[in-house]
């Protein structure tokens, strides 16, 4: 029978979470392959195993798994008996049509009492193969491994190995909002974030109609993206041009992106509390631009009364592009947009803002109404992923587990 053998990252899984976190990552390996003929999921002996349909397509599930974070590697496998006459006819079967130079035999035990020991399996395969073959034994670099798993009760075969994006399932680390811009930055932050196990919800401000669409285009079209990653998101498109209006009012031209910021973190911190959303994630990089020094970093983070994320801080603008590009986020992010901040701004706004300065400016605005108008004006969309994937039929988790 085909399945896929899955290990995840042991370290990021001890303690008492680890039912939590693997029943999350089960959940998540369901989800992020609905429809793709998997029939069920088990935990067997630290390891997920996915049992396929015979309709089952290895590329399709192949390419899901690619985003399904908590997996350290993974491999489409074969389930024999666990006998080794079993295993040798079965390898020998699999391996008819492939050609290479060299191979080894990687055993691994978790049913200790299996008669022969890791050692004794690659050998014994190992003579049988090179027997059937005529290719070589080669323990260092070999072009082909042949893994074999024993559980107690079967046993697995398969050809290499795959990495996944490692990480921790997306879900057991709880709910960040992020302010999601067309940029290239922010998208990559967000990823970050969900690799380290949290839920993603999106916000995007856009200064549609004082500016075009595009950037607001643009952030749907990324949120969708993205949402391979976290099999369901939600995007809040806030309208910000006429908050801005009344901004630019009161406000002297170089401190206004800093009081956009501001707003923006004040109205993400409600929707947050809304999403039951923990923490705000920003694309920001220190030194980058000038509302990114430390100083104005410390004033935009002052207005909002939670943990503010900026995964890239430390980075470096061309490691950012290298995500970006892997992401495929990067080739939306690059396409020209008129960003809210450029919205009444001076070419060269202020890199040194004193909270001071900027709560006597704000004192003279109405910034409880200008987030309540936020608020009132701004648009859910949601996404899901895989396409239809919470349409009934999915498949369940199955009931049977091992220690
Ligand atoms: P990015 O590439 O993510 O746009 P950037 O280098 O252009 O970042 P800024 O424009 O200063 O930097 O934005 C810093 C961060 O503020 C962004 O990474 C994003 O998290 C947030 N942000 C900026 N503009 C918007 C927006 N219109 N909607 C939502 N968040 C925004
Ligand atoms: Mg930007």
């Amino acid at each position: 029978m085909r399945c896929v053998m899955i290990h995840y990252n042991e370290i990021g899984l001890k303690g008492k979470n680890q039912p939590l976190f693997l029943r999350r990552l089960e959940s998540n390996l369901l989800r992020s392959t609905a429809g793709a003929g998997v029939r069920r999921v088990e935990q067997r002996s630290g390891r997920m195993v996915l049992y396929l349909g015979r309709e089952a397509d290895w590329e399709v599930i192949r390419g899901r798994l690619r985003s399904v974070f908590g997996i350290a590697n993974f491999s489409l496998a074969e389930r024999v008996e666990p006998d080794m006459a079993a295993l040798k006819a079965a390898v020998g079967n699999a391996l008819e049509g492939r050609t290479f130079r060299s191979f080894k035999v990687a055993a691994r035990r978790a049913y200790k009492q299996f008669p022969l020991t890791s050692e004794d399996i690659n050998r014994e395969l190992g003579a049988f193969v090179q027997g059937q073959t005529q290719v070589a034994v080669d323990l260092e670099q070999p072009e082909l491994t042949i893994h074999v798993e024993v559980l107690p009760r079967d046993l697995y075969f398969s050809f290499g190995r795959e990495a996944g994006p490692g990480g921790l399932p997306v879900g057991v680390s709880g709910r960040v909002v992020s302010l999601l811009s067309g940029g290239i930055d922010s998208p990559v932050a967000a990823h970050r974030l969900m690799k380290r196990g949290c839920q993603v919800v999106f916000v995007h401000f856009h200064s549609f109609p004082f500016l075009d669409g595009t950037s607001r285009d643009k952030a749907v079209e990324l949120a969708q993206l993205l949402t391979r990653f976290q099999y369901q998101s939600h995007l809040y498109l806030v309208p910000f041009g006429e908050i801005q209006r009344e901004v630019v009012v009161g406000a002297p031209a170089p401190l206004r992106v800093v009081l956009y910021r501001r707003l923006m973190g004040r109205i993400a911190e409600q929707i947050a509390r809304r999403e039951q959303a923990k923490a705000l994630v920003t694309g920001e990089s220190l030194g980058q631009v000038a509302s990114q020094t430390l100083e104005n970093l410390a004033v935009i983070e002052e207005a909002v009364g939670m943990p503010v994320l900026r995964p890239l801080i430390g980075s470096d603008k061309e490691e950012i592009v290298q995500q970006a590009r892997a992401l495929q986020t990067y080739d939306i992010s690059i396409i020209p947009d008129q960003d809210c901040c450029r919205l009444f701004v001076p070419r060269h706004p202020a890199t040194f803002s004193s909270l001071d300065e900027v709560r006597a400016v704000e004192s003279q605005l109405p910034i409880e109404k200008l987030v309540q108008m936020g608020l009132d004006q701004m648009e859910i969309q949601a996404f899901e992923f895989p396409e239809g994937s919470r349409e009934p039929g999915t498949p369940g988790v199955a009931e049977s587990r091992e220690g």
